[in-house]
């Protein structure tokens, strides 16, 4: 009663949740993403989640995957990791899912003590009960079409209704969920059993991403995003923080990038930078 459905989020409130490295930091205090993306298939994924990431502020990006030569051209900084995700070495946030096809590694990802981000392929064999008895939060960030196969609807119903679909994923999974779309809600979880539940009683308002522009309706976008957000994990923001500033600061890169012209998504990981400084 009293606490309103939706919250904008604000410039100052983004502001403040931007990580800024100690003058004693080392890359493993700025954080260590594992990114579990790419396919034979779509390498390209794995390429744009890894410059999402090394964008998004970790002190190092591992990636695990088939698409190893790919990344390395375009980013020779990753670590890169042949074997499963379980032996890849020290990571505190988990990325899983652009572009995975059907790679295996999901299980052994979810298993992980530290917060998993499952996006796009990731999705499509995820199991509620699954996420619900992690050790660690889960942010899940589904558009709409992948909303309504968690969901078991239809697309257009989710569009109908995002609020309420947000706020059922999150419910349902006991996990953050960023629903993207050309107004993207982030939702948390009730508290409940699991490690989701960082937010208040009820979950919380909802809060609605204002940056947002149709010029990042273009294929790869969503998997830079997928790296960023989980870079804001790695260095410790709360799972309803790193998906919130994920969210901005993903939207004001692609107007930095765009500027009334079309982008495509390497653009839009290039102009992360701009965009954090503009925040900063
Ligand atoms: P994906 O669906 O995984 O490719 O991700 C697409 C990304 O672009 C998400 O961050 C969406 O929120 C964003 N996006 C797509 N269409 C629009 C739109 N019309 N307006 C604003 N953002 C959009
Ligand atoms: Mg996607």
């Amino acid at each position: 009663p009293g606490e309103p459905d939706l919250e904008a989020l604000q410039h100052a409130d983004v502001a403040g949740l931007l990580p800024a490295p100690a003058a004693e930091s080392d890359k493993y205090g700025r954080g260590v993403v594992g990114v579990v993306a790419g396919s034979k298939r779509y390498p390209g994924a794995a390429v744009l989640a890894v410059a999402g990431a090394l964008r998004g502020g970790a002190g190092a990006v591992r990636y695990v995957g088939p698409a190893r030569d790919e990344v390395l051209a375009r980013f020779p900084e990753t670590l890169v990791h042949e074997g499963p995700p379980g032996e890849a070495g020290r990571v505190q946030a988990w990325v899983i899912g652009p572009g995975l096809g059907d790679t295996p590694g999901l299980d052994e990802v979810l298993a992980a003590e530290v917060p998993v981000l499952v996006d796009a392929d990731g999705l499509g064999l995820l199991d509620p009960e699954a996420v619900r008895s992690r050790p660690a939060p889960t942010v899940l960030t589904p558009h709409a079409g992948e909303a309504a196969q968690l969901l078991g609807t239809s697309r257009e119903r989710v569009e109908a209704g995002r609020l309420a679909a947000v706020r059922e994923l999150a419910a349902r999974f006991g996990a953050t969920v960023l629903l993207k779309g050309s107004t993207t809600l982030v939702a948390a979880p009730p508290p409940g059993p699991g490690a989701g539940g960082d937010g208040p009683a009820s979950g919380g308002a909802v809060r609605v991403n204002p940056t947002g522009t149709p010029w990042l309706a273009t294929a790869g976008s969503g998997d830079v995003l997928s790296g960023l957000t989980g870079s804001l994990l790695a260095a410790g923001l709360a799972p309803r923080d790193a998906a919130s500033a994920g969210a901005y600061l993903h939207g004001l890169a692609a107007r930095r990038a765009a500027r009334g012209a079309p982008v495509a998504a390497l653009d839009v990981a290039d102009a992360l930078p701009a965009a954090w400084r503009d925040v900063a």
